[in-house]
């Protein structure tokens, strides 16, 4: 049977994992306009829906594909504005991910409720007294006044160290863009998001402001996304999702600690929240801000292009001295006469002394680890050398005991015992760990209190937050931790820098730059002119090793010079950009047979448009650095061109018409990957 009639249908995303939006008719007693939330049938169930276009006429053509109604409309949400629906849209393509998945995002877990519940919760953004903003220094006036909060897009980059007063500068553009009663998000890290940091906001804006957060409850999530999509409260600070709020009439986004990992999301969307944010500036038409002591090369990069208009704070305020960084040689210290017998391996002398020093005067310390990639670390304890790949100038990592491999491109080289370099050591795997370090701390300072800041000890949110009140409050005298945000510390200590240096990932330099610096600023940054600066000191086996030297003599532009140069021949992001397969399932054999196949799509691909694809670059397959995690086996390729654009339309075409992936395997696709392991 055919029908021949005209009817009005709309294209709709579906929240499904579906990358085309799907077509439906309308429902005449519904009238529906893009941007709004509607409940469509799929398949036997009935699920959300987010219309996209308007109505179109279109001739019904078969029965047989007889297109659905629209079930029904959505009231509670407000229709989502065309900025943001163009930035959803451009998320969902630039990422390739489904649009209905990604529009899923802007709406909070519950739906809005009238009647309070009482809570015995401590409010979200508590009540306090407003002080008094401080005079500007030159310096953050010149950059404040740089800045326009006008209704243009423009973005920003604030260079500053720790302490240069960057908050403070971020502070009074938010009132500027009050002031012209627009509304603002603040982004920062989720560990940066602590009380005394909505505090800060909340004494100077009282109740305009509102706090999202992983921790919060589903209920006090909803209840802050509507107290801003109504206006009610101006400014909000949030994690990377907090992006995700629509709010309305944006006039100013600001990302703080920009070159921060943890803005790019790991699971399903793999957005990174710093790009997202300037491409939300872009469709709002507003300024963004990015702020670092330590930006991303890429920030960077976009910077010197005059893509991002640059703002550097050259000082502290009030001058209070930047600390002095020590690089402690570990390789000297088992010839170091001075060092006592009892000290365990990991801890120098010279670290050891300044601890004690530290508890006389009793000043808490820090120590840091930074442990990730540790099991698969092999080097040489008397020289500090580890194994690159020639091809990739990436570690290599060890496999049974026998070769190196490399997790890029896949070079193996045999394993010897003897260092290659000094021809005297042996390499060996370094097993440390905090808790092996918490343990010798024990016998060693057996009468000061030890907190460990590390997943397995830190679970939630308020875990967290005793944690910083511990550590306020002077109660615990030495925290171990990955990483940190605790303002009264005059000693901090990197347990080991090279961990840092040997991650088979090709940003190791950058990150290891970024920690010290980021610890150096931490430390002693209360500490006035008069009073001592701060220490901290770099335990590495490798003292010669660039990142140590920049950071030592606080010079990120030389580190930034020197990195970008190392970048260049390699054609690392951010001179060209990547996408990464992951191919993980239960069986090895399955993962890896997938992988080859998703190599040779790719190559016939290349071939077969052998002119529109010359310049892209197929890396791998390889096994993952984590070649194996609960249980399922990682492989992975890397593509890498120029043009994102180049990249995302040969990644669409290597996954079109999936039937070919078999169904015990997921194929994860990873757009600017920020972690390779
Ligand atoms: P950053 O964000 O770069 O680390 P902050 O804005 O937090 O810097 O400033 C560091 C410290 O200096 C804070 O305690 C802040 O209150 C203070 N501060 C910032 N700007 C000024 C100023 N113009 N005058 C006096 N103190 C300031
Ligand atoms: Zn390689």
């Amino acid at each position: 049977m055919t029908e021949n009639i005209l009817q009005r249908t709309y294209q709709v995303a579906v929240d499904a994992p579906i990358l085309e939006s799907l077509t439906y008719v309308e429902n005449k007693t519904l009238p529906v306009f893009r941007g709004d939330i509607v409940y469509v049938p799929l398949g036997k169930r009935t699920i959300k829906g987010f219309v996209l276009s308007d109505p179109e006429l279109q001739k019904n053509i078969e029965s047989k594909y007889k297109l659905k109604e629209i079930a029904s409309i959505d009231s509670e949400w407000p229709r989502l504005s065309e900025p943001f629906l163009k930035w959803l849209e451009w998320i969902a393509e630039y990422y390739i991910h489904p649009l209905g998945q990604v529009i899923q995002l802007s709406f909070p877990p519950l739906s809005k409720n009238l009647k309070q519940r009482k809570s015995n919760r401590a409010p979200v953004v508590p009540l306090l007294k407003k002080t008094q903003r401080p005079l500007l220094t030159s310096e953050q006036k010149k950059c404040i006044d740089a800045i326009p909060i006008d209704h243009q897009f423009s973005v920003h980059l604030v260079h500053g160290v720790t302490g240069s007063g960057k908050t403070e500068i971020y502070l009074q553009l938010f009132e500027k863009c009050l002031s012209k009663n627009k509304r603002g998000i603040f982004l920062v890290p989720e560990i940066s998001l602590t009380p005394q940091l909505v505090n800060r906001f909340v004494e100077r804006f009282g109740d305009e402001v509102a706090v999202l957060h992983s921790q919060l409850t589903e209920r006090e999530r909803t209840n802050q996304w509507w107290a801003m999509i109504e206006g009610e409260k101006k400014i909000l600070i949030g994690a990377r999702s907090a992006l995700f709020c629509p709010v309305q009439n944006l006039g100013v986004i600001v990302v703080d600690e920009e070159h921060e990992s943890s803005f790019k999301q790991d699971e399903k969307l793999k957005y990174h929240g710093r790009d997202c944010a300037v491409m939300l500036g872009k469709f709002s038409n507003c300024p963004v801000i990015l702020g670092s002591a330590t930006p991303s090369l890429e920030s960077w990069r976009n910077a010197e292009e005059k893509k991002y208009v640059l703002h550097s704070l050259q000082s502290r305020v009030d001058d209070r001295p930047l600390p002095e960084i020590e690089v402690v040689d570990l390789r000297l210290e088992k010839e170091n006469p001075k060092r006592p017998h009892f000290l365990p391996f990991w801890l120098s002398n010279s670290l050891y002394e300044k601890m004690q020093l530290a508890f006389e005067k009793k000043e808490q310390v820090a120590l840091l680890l930074n442990r990730r990639g540790m099991a698969n670390m092999i080097f040489c304890q008397d020289c500090g050398y580890t194994a690159e790949c020639p091809n990739c100038d990436i570690s290599l990592t060890l496999h049974a005991q026998s070769h190196l491999v490399c997790h890029y491109c896949d070079y193996h080289q045999n394993h010897s015992v003897q260092c290659p370099q000094c021809k005297k050591g042996e390499l060996t795997a370094l097993g440390l760990g905090t808790e092996l370090i918490e343990n010798d701390l024990q016998k060693l300072f057996p009468e000061q209190v030890i907190a460990r800041a590390d997943r397995d000890e830190i679970q939630s949110r308020s875990d967290m937050e005793n944690l910083i009140s511990d550590m306020e409050n002077e109660k615990i005298n030495i925290l171990i931790a990955k990483g940190l945000d605790f303002p009264k510390l005059n000693l901090v200590g990197l347990i080991l820098a090279d961990v840092g240096f040997n991650l088979p990932d090709f940003r190791a330099t950058e990150k290891s730059f970024q920690l010290i610096t980021q610890m150096s600023g931490r430390s002693g940054r209360h500490v006035k002119v008069s009073e001592s600066a701060g220490q901290v000191i770099v335990q590495t086996y490798n003292p010669n090793h660039e990142s140590l030297t920049y950071s030592k003599n606080h010079d990120y532009l030389g580190f930034a010079k020197n990195e970008l140069l190392a970048r260049s021949p390699l054609s690392y992001p951010p001179y060209q950009k990547m996408i990464s397969f992951r191919v993980q399932s239960m069986s090895q054999d399955l993962a890896q047979k997938t992988v080859q196949l998703i190599k040779s799509r790719a190559q016939s691909l290349q071939q077969k448009f052998s002119e529109h694809y010359k310049d892209l670059q197929i890396l791998g397959p390889a096994a993952a650095p984590l070649a194996k995690l609960k249980n399922n086996y990682r492989y992975h390729m890397i593509i890498k061109a120029e043009k994102s654009s180049l990249l995302n339309a040969f990644s669409r075409r290597i996954l079109s018409d999936q039937k070919w992936i078999p169904s015990k395997v997921k194929v994860i696709i990873d757009v600017d990957p920020v972690s390779l392991l």
